[in-house]
């Protein structure tokens, strides 16, 4: 009985106090540096930051931060969400592609996925990780050791900054950045970007994009996260979309698909990297269904092989 009063008691007070490091301590999930701290928004509903994000690469192996059982393990609008519960904490984990499964006892330090890459940070990919009690988000750098929390900030500007410069370079000298958008619909990469002999027209045009074969009404998938710009229709793309990916790398970035049957999101939507935004079709200056995908850079085409 008086051990359940003394853990009683410690309860309230860690309940009471804020900013208080919690009895759980942990290790960070990927050693990147944080280069977005925790902002929880002020109401509820309001925007802020409810976690903080750790610089990583794509593919990284991710760590439990502490020992716990994990009780979420899914894939939530095209992103890999992991939660860890720890007692009354949780700690949250997104985008990871999960090696671990609901049940799953795991220890601190134990491998639970990979990272993914879909939320963007200054300087590339970022793990975002959370800590949650009920409702309530909690800064999840109060897990570890505070020292460690304070050496963190100078190497992630050095790090995230290194990371932005290497991306311009690729964008600028055209080199591209492969893998930074996912194949948006299934089939093979077929009429390749450059000069080509128009099959409709019967004369050398420049083909502003890649073609892809696939059958008609399969699935068009976002090639990254951004957000929707434009949803038209014009006699020679047919059914249009256009996707803003954002500023990377000093460049403004866009995904544009033509010919679909049709689109299923609006301008100004958000849309997560694999989310499917249509069906192929043949609308437009089109000899079958296939999904024409060009990408801008600043505005002017270039070759999207360099980015899938
Ligand atoms: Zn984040
Ligand atoms: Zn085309």
């Amino acid at each position: 009985m008086r051990r359940f009063i003394c853990l009683t008691l410690a309860l309230a007070l860690l309940a009471t106090t804020p900013g208080t490091a919690w009895a759980l301590t942990g290790v960070a999930p990927i050693p990147g540096p944080v280069v977005r701290a925790f902002d929880p928004p002020s109401v509820k509903w309001g925007s802020g930051h409810r976690g903080v994000d750790l610089l990583g690469a794509p593919g990284e192996s991710v760590v439990a931060a502490a020992g716990g059982t994990v009780t979420y393990a899914a894939v939530l609008a095209g992103r890999g969400v992991l939660v860890i519960s720890h007692g009354e904490l949780r700690t949250t984990y997104e985008p990871v592609k999960a090696t671990v499964k609901v049940g799953d006892k795991v220890a601190a330090g134990d491998v639970v996925g990979k990272l993914d890459d879909g939320h963007a940070c200054p300087g590339g990919t970022c793990l975002h990780w959370g800590l949650k009690r009920g409702d309530e988000y909690l800064d999840p750098l109060s897990l570890l050791d505070h020292l460690q929390v304070r050496l963190l900030p100078a190497s992630a500007k050095a790090v995230a900054k290194k990371l932005a410069d290497g991306r311009k370079t690729a964008i600028s000298s055209g080199e591209g950045i492969p893998g930074l958008f996912t194949m948006p619909t299934d089939g093979a990469l077929g009429s390749p970007f450059g000069m080509r002999f128009h099959p409709i027209f019967h004369e050398w045009r420049m083909h502003s994009g890649v073609d892809i074969g696939g059958s008609c009404g399969q699935d068009i998938r976002a090639a990254a996260p951004g957000k929707v710009e434009s949803v038209g229709y014009d006699d020679s793309g047919g059914h249009r979309l256009v996707i803003d990916h954002g500023v990377i790398g000093g460049h403004r970035l866009r995904t544009h698909y033509l010919h679909a049957q049709g689109y299923s999101v609006t301008a100004g939507q958000a849309v997560a990297r694999g989310q499917v935004v249509g069906k192929v079709g043949s609308t437009g200056w089109s000899t079958g269904c296939h999904l024409h995908f060009s990408v801008s850079v600043d505005g002017a085409y270039v070759d999207p092989a360099g980015y899938l």
